[in-house]
């Protein structure tokens, strides 16, 4: 299929895990690209550790060189909660005639009833749920709504309709959180092969995740 798939998130720091599930959706669904999108302003949780400019700055290094893999920094400069609706109206108007994926992990999809105008995102664009392999839909609760008539069971049924669908996709799991992550960069531990060596460099230079 071709089309742009959507990643947004804090990317406090960016890391292996999320690169590795954004490049394995790629190849699934057949993108034409993936969009890194930093938030500003996540609207669901605490304000990230670090900077926009700084999260984006990260992502900017992490990607470079790789095919396909953009960063899109349109939420950087939006005032007030960075919605993923916005960012796909945007798009949308953006790239006609281009299918939209917004990419998203497991543990994002089950709070996707919590977001801002669901409904008319899913007017707007597919969804693909990066998991681990071996988690099922069951596991999560009060999605009914959310995935009646909508789940497909194979990416090139995307192809179909222009958008609306939801996809489950199983993708190696790396089992990083960028929260440890944050802790160990905090007190100065090793941050090797958990994000790229660009990333490290950033990190450990600026010493923006340092406590004290
Ligand atoms: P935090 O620990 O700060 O909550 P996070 O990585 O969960 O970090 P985000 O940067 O907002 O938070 O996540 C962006 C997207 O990446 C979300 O869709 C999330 O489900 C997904 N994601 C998070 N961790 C991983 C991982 N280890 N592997 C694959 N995808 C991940």
């Amino acid at each position: 299929m071709s089309g742009i798939g959507v990643f947004g998130g804090t990317f406090d720091p960016i890391h292996m895990g999320h690169l590795r599930s954004a490049l394995e959706l790629k190849q699934a669904l057949a993108l034409d690209e993936v969009r890194f999108v930093p938030c500003r302003q996540p609207p669901h949780r605490a304000l990230p550790a670090v900077g926009p400019e700084a999260r984006a700055e990260m992502v900017a290094r992490a990607i470079a060189g790789v095919t396909g893999f953009v960063l899109d920094r349109r939420e950087l400069h939006r005032e007030g909660p960075s919605y993923t609706l916005d960012t796909l109206v945007a798009l949308r108007r953006e790239l006609p005639g281009k299918r939209l994926v917004l990419l998203l992990g497991a543990d994002a999809f089950l709070g996707l009833p919590g977001w801002h105008g669901w409904r008319a995102l899913l007017e707007l664009a597919h969804i693909a749920v990066a998991h681990r392999p071996g988690w099922s839909l069951e596991d999560g609760a009060g999605l009914d709504e959310l995935t009646h008539g909508r789940l497909v069971a194979e990416p090139g049924a995307l192809n179909a309709a222009a958008a609306g669908c939801i996809v489950l996709i199983a993708v190696t799991q790396l089992e990083i959180s960028a929260t440890a992550l944050r802790s160990t960069a905090g007190v100065g531990g090793d941050i090797h092969f958990l994000v790229s060596e660009s990333v490290r460099e950033y990190i450990e230079t600026t010493g923006c995740y340092r406590s004290g």
